[in-house]
């Protein structure tokens, strides 16, 4: 309980801090804990040693999170305070004072579990209940058990302990344990230590990310969590803002840290898979026929879901790179937010193609890079995009880069080759409306990419539509016959691993 007030720093901030805070108050109740605690301990013989003795520890399980909670409450009341202070502090001047440094805020309060979180609460011992007597067996322990030398040690010990407390940072208020012969056991200061160091780590963090925080406004509190802890984790080194907020994703710049050793590009993007469900009934087709999910949607909760489509963006990245397709790199998942490499520099993305005001040349160019891609894609990587036009094509450094993949389906899915037709249309109207003579027509285009001969005839899109119908149909009879003996395993893709699921 202590612990969590411990680092507050109240009275350095807050002129008007309570007289009485709530932090003092509990290091109040723990140091009368702790003086009966370190009283009964070595001593068994003294009145309530009985009571140690039988076991009968009172459960103080749930007063931890209790206080927490307490704590937490307090905190933001306290927030609020200083945000008063800070109005009247600086009035109408021009020129104002931000006492944002000061904040008490909690960003893990709505924290699911803390999986890649070195947090004190982990530690397995709590620091404040002195557990079995140690026996420390020393020189000149004259072996009767109970007594006096293993004590006097571990006074001694103890108060040099509460004395190190001082070498603390100013701001964490260790108290006038020395005052009130508090002594401390090694393993209850090493906690404290470490529990100091990785606050302080934290909160500088914090900090330095709160000047961009109008950036995580645009998602919930549990992805923001998420995104936070990646920082902490040191694989981004800042979130800088958003670059897009769709129906179906938000996706932020990140400057780029490390992960696992392994350096992480200087500039990344978050795609974050939006987590409000309405939207994506209607993807339900692309996923629930696509055999590599199939089994797994059937059994998912919702939320579960959208990190499907953001694991099939990463496998279908994957795949689309072995083949040299020039599109992001995958840095890492977690949950429904994949982190991939950044098409743009400095900070500036890529324009879309419709954006990038290529000249004519160029946009020839961009034309058979995209009939080339749209070939790789089937052919090699087995996929049709579903979603490409030129909303998804990112203009870079003389190349045209592929995104926005998480629809893509293989072109044995059920309305693969339906979703392969609507590609080819986005991809002729477009070229042909900005002036690309050699843009094939659709049909054309089609048939070029799949190798299929679908006659062309009348150019009569119903007709033609009619026989992709019939060969989905076709193909759909020989795959689900096919599927059961080739692959009983659905996922065959490698990609960076997989977060385990620890909530939910
Ligand atoms: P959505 O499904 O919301 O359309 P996209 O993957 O198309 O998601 O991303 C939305 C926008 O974000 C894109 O149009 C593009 O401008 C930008 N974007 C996405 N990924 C990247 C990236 N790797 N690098 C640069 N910009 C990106
Ligand atoms: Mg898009």
């Amino acid at each position: 309980v202590a612990l969590w007030g411990i680092t507050n720093p109240w009275g350095s901030v807050n002129p008007a801090a309570p007289a009485c805070s709530l932090a003092d108050v509990m290091s109040e109740q723990l140091a009368r804990q702790l003086d009966e605690e370190n009283n009964t301990f070595p001593t068994l013989t003294e009145p309530g040693a009985d009571l140690m003795l039988s076991g009968e520890v009172p459960d103080t399980t749930s007063d931890l999170m209790l206080a927490q909670i307490l704590q937490m409450q307090f905190d933001r009341e306290f927030d609020d305070q200083l945000r008063r202070e800070e109005k009247k502090f600086n009035g109408d001047s021009k020129v104002s004072i931000s006492f944002e440094n000061y904040r008490m805020v909690h960003p893990y309060e709505d924290s699911d579990s803390s999986e890649d979180e070195v947090d004190w609460q982990d530690t397995r011992h709590d620091p404040y209940r002195a557990e079995k007597p140690q026996t420390t067996p020393r020189k000149g322990f004259t072996g009767k058990g109970k007594n006096i030398t293993t004590k006097h040690d571990e006074v001694n010990c103890g108060r040099k302990n509460t004395a190190r407390m001082d070498n603390f940072a100013p701001e964490v208020h260790v108290g006038d344990g020395l005052g009130m012969d508090l002594k401390l056991s090694n393993q209850v200061f090493n906690s404290l230590k470490q529990h100091c160091y990785s606050e302080q780590r934290r909160s500088a963090k914090l900090h330095e990310k709160k000047e961009h925080s109008t950036a995580e406004q645009a998602v919930d509190p549990r992805t923001r969590l998420l995104m936070y802890k990646m920082v902490n984790a040191g694989v981004l080194e800042n979130i800088n803002g958003c670059i897009s907020t769709g129906k179906e994703s938000v996706v932020f710049h990140a400057d780029g840290g490390s992960l696992e050793e392994q350096p992480v590009p200087d500039e990344v993007v978050l795609k974050v898979f939006k987590t409000t469900l309405n939207e994506f009934k209607n993807r339900d087709r692309y996923i629930k026929d696509d055999y590599r999910f199939n089994d797994r949607f059937s059994k998912l909760n919702p939320r579960k879901v959208i990190r499907l489509w953001a694991e099939k963006e990463m496998h279908n990245l994957a795949r689309m790179k072995k083949a040299e397709i020039p599109c992001p790199d995958v840095v890492v998942l977690k949950k429904h937010i994949l982190v991939m490499s950044f098409i743009g520099k400095d900070h500036v993305p890529a324009p879309k193609i419709k954006d990038a005001m290529l000249g004519s040349e160029d946009m020839k160019n961009a034309y058979y890079q995209v009939l080339h891609m749209m070939q790789q894609l089937y052919r090699e990587c087995n996929l049709v995009h579903a979603d490409l036009s030129e909303y998804n094509m990112l203009w870079h450094e003389g190349k045209v880069w592929l995104i926005d993949v998480s629809q893509s389906v293989e072109p044995t899915h059920p309305h693969g080759l339906e979703f392969l037709f609507r590609d080819c249309r986005n991809i002729s109207t477009f070229f042909q409306k900005k002036g690309v003579s050699e843009a094939m027509s659709v049909y054309d285009l089609f048939n070029t990419v799949t190798g299929l001969q679908i006659p062309v005839g009348a150019e009569n899109e119903a007709e033609f539509m009619a026989e992709i119908v019939a060969l989905e149909k076709r193909n759909e009879d020989h795959v689900q016959k096919r599927r059961k003996k080739v692959f009983p395993f659905a996922s065959e893709d490698s990609g960076p691993p997989l977060e385990p699921d620890a909530d939910d």
